[in-house]
């Protein structure tokens, strides 16, 4: 075992989003422009082995958690091998993936038995033709059918249900998402709207903060709340009369820096201390450049010396952060 990591601010990093790709098949308006990005050149994209190198080194540092991301992670091609290389890594306790949910139908089954053992999936609307508004694909079915298949495991769990919350468009949903966490086995979290769409249209005024939905899921069900673990980013809560959980991610009205112990490593290699961060550290050049576990486990270490005390989204003069979500992986 390696020291563990510690930044500057004396915050232990114990969990890391690795994004396996910057492609998705969605077009989410908070997101991306409707004729996509960019996409990073293939050979610029991290092999599995690269991957599952990195993840082994920073798990010999202490990091447990890890979260496969995108875009949209299920569009890279067998990821059920990486989700097997990284479940047999020693000191990974915990191994997550952020998904659209599109093609969970088919790869559920596959995922469970190559080791994912946690799934959040994306979902922002149960109406039809609003889920269509906002994501630009007609695919809301689709997205149900992947969660009912990953139901059906009972090793998968908890199933996470993201919604991203905008003011003026999911005051609407929020009776809907809370009822289907009351009648599935699903934790529906409202995550607050952020500064890191790839149009750059994020206005502060489009944030519905979570006290907000809490207060409307009120108005019809009481809520508990549940003590969460310190680095939690989601406030959690139950339903007074049992049935189910609801969660609130509120980076922007309640910031959680102050308990962070997260970093992320994007597509192409690079080592992001903060997911607002303007700067980066390239691990891909060292890594193909024939660097050992030693310097590669130097220069994370450096990097998180320099890991941002918080993010500045309510502070005069915010500079957007370097990179867009789908380019990050959330
Ligand atoms: S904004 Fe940055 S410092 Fe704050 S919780 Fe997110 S990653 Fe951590």
């Amino acid at each position: 075992m390696r020291d563990p990591l510690v930044d500057g601010w004396a915050r232990e990093i114990k969990s890391v989003r690795v994004s396996v790709t910057d492609k998705c098949n969605f077009r989410c308006k908070y997101c991306m422009p409707a004729e996509g990005l960019e996409w990073l050149p293939r050979e610029e994209v991290l092999s599995f082995e690269e991957i599952a190198r990195l993840v082994r080194l920073l798990a010999e540092m202490g990091v447990d958690e890890v979260r496969l991301t995108g875009g949209e992670p299920l569009v890279r091609r067998d990821l059920t091998t990486l989700v097997g290389m990284l479940a047999k890594t020693p000191g990974v306790e915990d191994l997550s993936l952020t998904t659209n949910g599109i093609l969970l139908d088919r790869l559920a089954g596959p995922l469970v038995e190559a080791g994912l053992r946690r799934i959040n999936v994306s979902l922002d609307s149960l109406s039809h033709t609003r889920f269509a508004e906002i994501t630009r694909r007609d695919a809301l079915d689709r997205v149900l059918t992947g969660l009912a298949e990953a139901e059906k495991y009972p090793e998968l769990r908890p199933i996470k249900v993201n919604c991203v919350a905008i003011r003026g468009f999911t005051e609407e949903e929020v009776p809907a998402l809370a009822e289907l966490a009351r009648r599935k086995p699903y934790v529906v979290r409202f995550i607050e709207f952020m500064p890191l769409d790839a149009d750059e249209a994020w206005r502060q005024d489009e944030v519905l903060a979570g006290g907000e939905i809490r207060a409307l899921i009120e108005e019809r069900w009481p809520l508990v709340e549940v003590p969460a673990k310190a680095s939690s980013t989601a406030k959690r809560y139950r339903f007074a009369d049992g049935a189910g959980e609801i969660g609130f991610v509120n980076p922007v009205s309640e910031p959680f820096c102050s308990t962070c112990d997260r970093i992320r490593l994007t597509a192409d290699g690079r080592l992001r201390t903060c997911l607002f961060s303007r700067r980066e550290w390239d691990l891909k050049e060292p890594l193909r450049g024939g660097a050992s576990d030693d310097e590669l486990a130097d220069l994370v270490r450096w990097a998180i010396q320099h890991k941002e005390l918080k993010h500045r989204i309510n502070e005069p003069g915010f500079v957007r952060a370097s990179r867009s979500m789908s380019q990050i992986g959330g």
